[in-house]
């Protein structure tokens, strides 16, 4: 190993663009090739070429980028959507996809490009994503003079272990040494130096992060170190967001637009009159993508954007967008990003504290939009955190975490959450979460489970992600089977399985017989062997489904308990209520009836509450009616004596 060579870099390795970058004793920064350039876009060409290994070869990021229009169906973009995903999991995005997307044994998603008109050639998201990593690798190595083997490299918080894993084989398919898997919100608080020495000290934070591909939004609570140098560490309390939500959308809107218009220009017959995108062919598709991406970035800064777009010999499509109608037109889509953020809010819940929202960070090129920018900053109240080249700031915080974990940078610990919860099947089809959803990670849990018939010597386990109370309602991650029990009657074996979630979030099981010791274990292998059905279920249910659920149970649960409640304290109310100060009872009384309208709301549409807030309401009573129940039990008392 030559000088130098110990250094861990830090790579974003994003849907449309990606970076590395280096922070050691001069602080963080951004590496660049040759030619200066230090944004690679996550895009792919590939190319006979006889004197290649293989006879094929590879051109990435700029050059791929701007020829795509030229070569479609060779083109390999956005693959990150692909990553460790089954061809059904990709299916919506499948129309804004250049390329086809066929499926391997394992039901895998791959890409089929065609080179020539005999010649396919099938890659798996993780060879591409290689692709881009070993480009990046020899831009660090062409920067530092020396050479880099060892990474951090950043995921949407919203990614699943098969999503991780697979970022991870990419890794060592590019010949990097992937050291830790990092969220790409914890990365971005790092790059503005947040809880790293003095500055904004137990404070919490928003990242929110709209790239190309993915957003997210993820409320982060900085806590400081004991006494002087101590080691301060963020939790990330909550996250919400959509892995299918970005810049890409607003592309597609002003796509749909054009290709509108076009079609008016050219008369109906004069085009394929079918609709959708599929009516025009693959390369003037990604033609009009780039000049509806060029539009959108101009309307950044200007007040309105032009483009000319010849469409035969004869004919030029021009038009002008102006600010206020490309507000209008993405306005909707600004606002799911808001909800989002409505949602990650109460989650985090009362783990806010008592200084609310301290800073609001803007991650990803989409936050450039001034819309976007003007709302997050109304919704949260700050001036959101722009200083930071957004489309830097994941790969300078990933670079950080390379720095503390290399040991340049002392006092810093970093603890992820758990996006989703984890468990296993019970005998009844019910799931038995072992960790809960916004644990911070690394986490362990165990649990003892038994056998439901006698002389039983296996057991099955089935191990589920997710936030429905049926097995069925999660995604499978896997299953595995614990052989050669002792044959004993029912409910006597003793099994002991246990949930590891490590640093990078990926999940170990294990399970244990006692009296034998047998032991059996699962990789997490990303299960999709799965029926129609299944398929068809998990599509229908995204993560923001398992979060309404969530909520949903939370309201259903609140009403019950609350009218358990009211009924109680209303009575006692009735009846005691002359032998309390009126002060104290007319508050009483005034809580009981805020909480009463709370449940009866709740109770039409659990959607019209906000469970915190429900929660609370529910709690004060609680609180409040102590003295009423101490009055209570002096008044039996005195009736029984
Ligand atoms: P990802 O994390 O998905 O790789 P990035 O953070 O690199 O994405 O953001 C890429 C997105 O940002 C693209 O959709 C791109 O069009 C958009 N973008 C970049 N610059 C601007 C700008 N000035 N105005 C609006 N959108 C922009
Ligand atoms: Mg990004």
């Amino acid at each position: 190993m030559s000088a130098g060579e110990d250094i861990i870099v830090g790579i974003d390795l994003g849907t449309t663009n990606s970076l590395v970058a280096l922070c050691d004793e001069r602080g963080p920064r951004v590496l660049s090739g040759d030619d200066g350039v230090s944004i690679v876009p996550s895009v792919v060409r590939y190319e006979h070429d006889d004197s290649a290994p293989g006879g094929v070869r590879t051109i990435v990021g700029d050059g791929a980028k701007d020829r795509a229009v030229e070569f479609p169906e060779r083109t390999a973009a956005s693959v990150k959507r692909l990553m460790g995903r089954s061809l059904a999991d990709a299916r919506d995005d499948l129309p804004y996809l250049s390329y086809r997307v066929i499926e391997d044994e394992h039901a895998q998603a791959r890409v089929e490009l065609r080179l020539d008109e005999q010649t396919t050639k099938i890659v798996s998201p993780q060879e591409v994503s290689a692709v881009i990593l070993r480009e990046l690798k020899a831009r660090a190595q062409h920067a530092l003079g020396h050479g880099v083997r060892r990474a951090v490299v950043t995921v949407p918080a919203y990614f699943d272990d098969a999503q991780r894993q697979a970022t991870r084989d990419a890794g060592r398919l590019a010949g990097l040494e992937v050291v830790r898997i990092v969220n790409e919100p914890t990365a971005a608080a790092l790059a503005y130096g947040l809880g790293l020495g003095e500055r904004a000290q137990g404070e919490t934070v928003v990242v929110y992060d709209l790239g190309g591909g993915t957003f997210d939004v993820s409320i982060l609570r900085l806590t400081p170190g004991e006494g002087e140098g101590g080691t301060s560490f963020f939790q990330v309390l909550s996250t919400a967001g959509d892995t299918r939500l970005g810049g890409d959308d607003v592309d597609h809107m002003l796509v749909a637009l054009f290709m509108r218009e076009i079609r008016e220009l050219l008369g109906a017959g004069g085009a394929n009159d079918e609709g959708g995108l599929g009516a025009f062919p693959p390369a003037t598709r990604r033609a009009l993508k780039m000049f509806a991406e060029s539009v959108k970035c101009r309307l950044s800064e200007a007040a309105s954007a032009s483009v000319a777009i010849a469409i035969n010999d004869k004919q030029t499509y021009e038009r002008t967008v102006t600010r206020d109608e490309f507000e209008s037109m993405i306005a909707p889509w600004v606002e799911r990003t808001i909800d989002a953020c409505d949602r990650a809010v109460r989650d985090a819940g009362d783990k806010v504290g008592e200084g609310g929202i301290g800073a609001v960070i803007m991650v990803g090129g989409s936050t450039r939009i001034p819309l976007v920018r003007a709302r997050v900053g109304e919704r949260f109240g700050v001036e959101p955190y722009t200083a930071l080249d957004p489309d830097r700031v994941v790969a300078l915080g990933a670079a950080v975490q390379g720095s503390i974990l290399a040991g340049t940078t002392k006092g810093q610990l970093l603890l992820d959450v758990i996006p989703l919860s984890l468990g296993i099947e019970t005998v009844g089809g019910a799931m038995a979460k072992l960790i809960v959803r916004n644990s911070t990670a690394p986490a362990r849990a165990t649990e003892m489970f038994s056998t439901s018939v006698d002389g039983q010597v296996s057991i099955k386990l089935n191990v589920l992600q997710g936030e429905r109370e049926m097995a069925a309602d999660c995604r499978s991650l896997g299953e595995f089977e614990l052989r050669g029990i002792p044959p004993m009657p029912a409910g006597v074996p003793q099994v002991e399985v246990e949930f590891l979630v490590d640093a990078n979030g990926v999940l170990r099981v294990s399970a244990r017989e006692r009296r034998s010791g047998k032991r059996a274990s699962l990789q997490v292998v990303p299960n999709h062997g799965l029926t129609r059905d299944e398929v068809e279920r998990i599509e229908a249910e995204s993560f923001l489904h398992a979060r309404e659920d969530m909520d949903r149970h939370r309201v259903v649960d609140l009403v019950a308990n609350s009218r358990l409640d009211i009924k109680w304290i209303g009575e006692k109310l009735e009846r005691h209520g002359g032998e309390l100060e009126p002060a104290y009872r007319d508050d009483l009384r005034a809580r009981l009836e805020a909480l009463r309208a709370m449940a009866e709301l709740g109770a039409a549409d659990w959607r019209s509450v906000d469970p915190g807030e429900f929660h609370r309401a529910k709690q004060a009573l609680d609180e409040a009616s102590v003295r009423l129940q101490e009055v209570a039990i002096a008044a039996s008392l005195r009736e029984q004596g």
